[in-house]
């Protein structure tokens, strides 16, 4: 049993704290939000008065936080300097790359072991602790962050370095992104042509367009009844979830020359969509968008 310190308790972070709890761990939990705390003390927890707090004394500490600036601020304001030799620090937020490499620096600095560990698999893999994690850092700390991985997911690789974690998981929802949109243009065209829809996913789910967006989150009601077209694009996966990833994409894309048109040009689709009061739909509602609804 470890003790652990667990910051951002929030949708990701609350079911990922309740896993590590169901494990046996002792978990010291922060979030900004009370009511969110509340609930995983309810689970088991115990309740920290700041970051700081849930910190101090902690083997391993597991930071679940929105964004670069806040796990910035988290860190060198709160966490570097209050815990121990040897504490083992895990980043699962998905943020810029250079903020991932930035903060692990510091920590190697300090003698500590840090991995970014970004996630996919959405509140359900949290809660089922199925998560698949892409994990940055050397070997010697992937090898300490391994066993609390397993308890929160299912599939766990070792990207290489510092910050190779975010780049996978930035590169992986940039090809998402794009494919989301190009399976929704398949189906307008569809619709424009006189084309069943679910005749086009007959042939398409079998041919060479195959792809998650079509098989798993088919954004037109019918053909998978479990996508967010069959309960008007509640998430899933948020819009505004989509456009934060396609812009950290595109901001390590100019940092580090690589040329994107295509996510370039999800990117600007996803921020009108998102513009357009749209923030809170599932991503696969931009077919709405595009077919000018
Ligand atoms: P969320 O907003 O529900 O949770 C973040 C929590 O962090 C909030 O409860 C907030 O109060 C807390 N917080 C912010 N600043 C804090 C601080 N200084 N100290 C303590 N707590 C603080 O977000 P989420 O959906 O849980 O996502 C978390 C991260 O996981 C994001 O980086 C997101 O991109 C990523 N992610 C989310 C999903 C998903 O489906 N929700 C999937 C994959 C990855």
């Amino acid at each position: 049993m470890a003790r652990i310190g667990f910051i951002g308790v929030g949708n990701m972070g609350g079911p990922m704290a309740k896993n590590l709890i169901k494990a046996g761990n002792e978990v010291h939990a922060f979030d900004l939000s009370k009511v969110l705390l509340d609930k995983v003390v309810a689970a088991g927890a115990v309740a920290a008065e700041s970051a700081t707090d849930a910190v101090r004394g902690a083997d391993v500490v597991v930071t679940m936080l929105p964004a670069g600036k806040h796990v910035r601020a988290v860190y060198e304001g709160e966490v570097l300097g209050a815990v121990g030799a040897g504490t083992l620090l895990i980043d699962c937020s998905t943020i810029d790359v250079a903020t991932a490499r930035d903060v692990a620096g510091q920590a190697a600095a300090k003698g500590l072991s840090m991995v970014d560990a970004p996630v996919s698999g959405g509140v359900g893999g949290a809660e089922a602790g199925t998560l698949t994690f892409m994990v940055g850092g050397p070997d010697e700390d992937f090898a300490k962050a391994n066993p609390y991985l397993e308890v929160m997911g299912r599939t766990i690789v070792h990207c290489g370095g510092p910050g190779n974690g975010q780049a996978a998981k930035i590169c992986n929802n940039m090809m998402l992104g794009i494919q989301m949109v190009s399976v929704a243009e398949g189906f307008v065209l569809a619709e424009k042509l006189g084309l069943d829809p679910q005749k086009l996913f007959d042939v398409s789910s079998t041919a060479s367009a195959q792809c998650w967006s079509l098989t798993t989150y088919c954004p037109v009601p019918g053909p998978v009844p479990t996508s967010p077209a069959n309960r008007d694009y509640q998430p899933g996966f948020t819009a505004a979830m989509m456009l934060k990833d396609l812009a950290l994409s595109q901001d390590a894309a100019k940092g580090f020359d690589a040329d994107t048109a295509m996510g370039q040009h999800a990117e600007k689709l996803y921020r009108a969509f998102v513009d357009g009061d749209n923030g809170e739909t599932d991503f696969s509602g931009i077919i709405k968008m595009i077919r000018g609804g």
